[in-house]
């Protein structure tokens, strides 16, 4: 069997003061009819990026609505992670395509997780291209088979994503962030756009008083008198948190106070994350004011809760990004955002009204600066913000838009 992650226990009822008793009426409604049915979401990992962030909220508000779901991860070694890095990356443009030898690699991983796939499933979602060669190998094992991706498809390394499409197309629906992400030619099954959502209960989105946000940046050494710039985000180039130091030091000219906290985990299914931390961290030269804190230094939920609650001003300056989670947490947080133009950035941010879209280490400095030297404005985008995650991007309905399809699907 493959490995099943422990799931804490959920109740959609806790949710209905936040997103509004209409949307919990139609999630009763939709799944009525879905009593009992079983589903299974297949990811790489249970810890660590946007994935699993979600998956930990939505499989128990699926089982607290009636569905059987459950939700189990895939064995890989470090040769296999290796790939699935890889071929990641040149999925999201980058020149270099995944070779004969590593494709053999993904292809006998998938095939040995096939056949520790067990159960006689009414659906099976699959997450990400990581375990996207399941389905081809276990087709029984399921009545219905959902893609669900998480990145961004749109400019990919056209060798790569030609060895990724035939497995894909054979899926009956895939599930994406965002229309432009689908790539032009993929033939076969229904296509959704469901952007990802957040947990506002969860530990790491639930409301924490000021006292307590400082007195955990206070346990990192963070002055909590003076103002602190946060960016959380795994350490991966894509992230650019090296443009979030050069920004900051351009920010110190103007608020010479100013502090920058990079709060970074470590996946377990991204090898190269290592070694970016360390680059990340030599670029940063030792400066005080800047603190580099990862999951070894106890960084969990609660601390990032922390961080984006404390921060003056939240970034999340990728050059690519699939969704960007980080986003709407910090938004939900009342906190103004500033995130890098790409992807599903713009999905969250309307520039100038909740949050600020820059393309630059020297843009992302100038609306920080802005933002740092007027309390009323970072207030206003603040505000904007938090209301826009509300509208568009919390947990219960992701869980509509999942019951949608898995109605229109017959499951
Ligand atoms: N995250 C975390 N601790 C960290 C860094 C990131 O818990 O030190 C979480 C972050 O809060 C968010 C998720 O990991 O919930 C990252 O999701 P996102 O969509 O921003 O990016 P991804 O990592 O999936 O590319």
């Amino acid at each position: 069997m493959l490995t099943e992650v422990p799931l804490g226990q959920k109740s959609l009822a806790d949710y209905t003061h936040i997103a509004g008793r209409g949307l919990i009426e139609r999630i009763r409604e939709l799944v009525e009819p879905l009593q009992g049915r079983s589903v299974l979401h297949v990811s790489a990992t249970a810890f660590g990026g946007g994935v699993s962030e979600i998956l930990y909220t939505v499989v128990p508000l699926m089982r607290d609505v009636g569905l059987d779901a459950h939700w189990q991860v895939i064995l890989g070694r470090e040769d296999f992670f290796n790939v699935t890095k890889l071929m990641h990356n040149s999925l999201q443009g980058d020149p270099q395509a995944i070779d004969d030898e590593q494709w053999e690699v993904f292809q006998g991983y998938n095939a040995m997780n096939a056949q520790d796939l067990e159960g006689d499933w009414d659906a099976i979602v699959v997450h990400d291209p990581q375990p996207a060669g399941l389905r081809e190998n276990a087709l029984d094992r399921a009545r219905r088979w959902i893609w669900r991706c998480h990145i961004d498809l749109s400019t990919p390394n056209p060798a790569t994503l030609a060895r990724l499409e035939p497995l894909i197309t054979g899926y009956n629906a895939s599930v994406w962030h965002r229309e432009e992400y689908i790539p032009a030619d993929l033939d076969g099954g229904l296509r959704k756009i469901y952007p990802p959502a957040i947990d506002p209960l969860s530990p790491k989105n639930m409301a924490l008083s000021p006292e307590d946000a400082a007195f955990v940046c206070e346990q990192f050494g963070i002055d909590t008198d003076r103002p602190l710039i946060c960016q959380v985000s795994r350490f991966d180039p894509w992230k650019d948190p090296m443009g979030v130091i050069d920004a900051y030091r351009v920010v110190t000219e103007s608020v010479p106070e100013v502090q920058l906290a990079l709060v970074g985990s470590m996946a377990t299914d991204d090898p190269e994350g290592w070694e970016f931390f360390h680059r990340t961290f030599r670029h940063a030269d030792g400066d005080p004011d800047i603190k580099i804190l990862n999951n070894l230094n106890n960084v969990g939920a609660i601390e990032v809760n922390a961080f984006q609650s404390q921060a003056d001003v939240c970034i999340q300056k990728s050059i690519r990004e699939g969704f960007g989670l980080t986003v709407t947490e910090a938004q939900w947080k009342g906190r103004p955002v500033i995130g890098g133009d790409v992807g599903g950035i713009p999905l969250q941010i309307t520039d100038g009204v909740s949050g600020f879209l820059v393309g630059s280490p020297e843009e992302a400095a100038e609306r920080a600066i802005q933002t740092l030297e007027d309390p009323e404005l970072a207030k206003r985008i603040g505000r904007a913000g938090k209301e826009h995650a509300r509208e568009h991007f919390l947990s219960p309905r992701l869980l509509r838009d999942w019951l949608e399809l898995f109605t229109e699907l017959g499951v």
